[in-house]
């Protein structure tokens, strides 16, 4: 069907010379596409020095009101964009995926700052997911540690071109069977399980990084992790003290 489409079969000069009438031509996708992308209602929320970044966005020197994205809800019900703006940390990330859950369809999501793609500085911390995309499909991943505001606006940009590709037809969201949820992984004893969602994460099978930059360099004593399900060690038994002998 072609109201569909994103592209008119109107022929481009008779759309000119009826747009000097006052009359538009287009079709209902594109329609649509532009309602959508000028209207995004990302979610207000933060969690790390991402975030202060994310609200100078907000504020007027750089003033996202002129991309139709300034209405920050507070609740993910009346949001369509999820901003992961700061470091994940495995106790925040399935709370962040139950949020992602809630929201209003279509929803889209920009990783902001080094630390939700990738774990950032705290990339080796016991306690910090290395990415949220292990968990929820991401659609604009936007690097640096903190991006500038203007990056943000950039990513939100990169986010209206893609939604302006869409079509009705073939949109994830519009199709029968999609996918709407995504399982919310538990805090357990040692960490997130599962530990990633292999619907939209795999692991790399083949690491070149020891072949680029060699074998790591650790410094400091590596100690292991205690195990927290193991049984209880029981306590050593007083022995008597032995006779002296003369
Ligand atoms: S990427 Fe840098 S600025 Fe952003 S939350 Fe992580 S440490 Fe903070």
């Amino acid at each position: 069907m072609a109201f569909s489409k994103n592209q008119s079969e109107v022929d481009e000069g008779l759309k000119g010379e009826l747009a000097k009438k006052g009359v538009v031509v287009t079709t209902i996708n594109q329609l649509y596409n532009w309602g959508r992308q000028s209207s995004i209602w990302p979610m207000q929320f933060g969690l790390a020095c991402c975030a202060i970044e994310m609200i100078a966005t907000a504020c007027a020197r750089y003033d996202i009101a002129r991309f139709g994205a300034e209405l920050f809800r507070p609740s993910p019900r009346q949001s369509d964009l999820m901003i992961v703006a700061g470091t994940v940390t495995k106790k925040m990330a399935p709370q962040v995926v139950r949020l992602y859950n809630q929201m209003a369809e279509p929803k889209y999501v920009i990783t902001m700052g080094a630390c939700s793609i990738a774990g950032g500085p705290f990339i080796d911390g016991y306690n910090v997911l290395r990415g949220i995309d292990r968990y929820i499909p991401i659609d604009v991943h936007l690097p640096g540690c903190p991006p500038r505001p203007e990056a943000l606006l950039y990513g939100l940009m990169e986010l209206q071109k893609k939604i302006q590709s869409q079509e009705i037809e073939t949109t994830e969201w519009y199709q029968k069977g999609m996918k709407r949820e995504y399982p919310v992984p538990d805090f357990g004893p040692h960490g997130l399980v599962p530990k990633f969602n292999p619907e939209v994460w795999q692991p790399r099978e083949l690491d070149h990084r020891k072949d680029k930059y060699g074998e790591p360099i650790l410094i400091g004593r590596k100690t292991k992790a205690p195990d927290l399900d193991a049984p209880l060690a029981t306590p050593p038994v007083a022995q008597p003290p032995k006779p002296q002998t003369a």
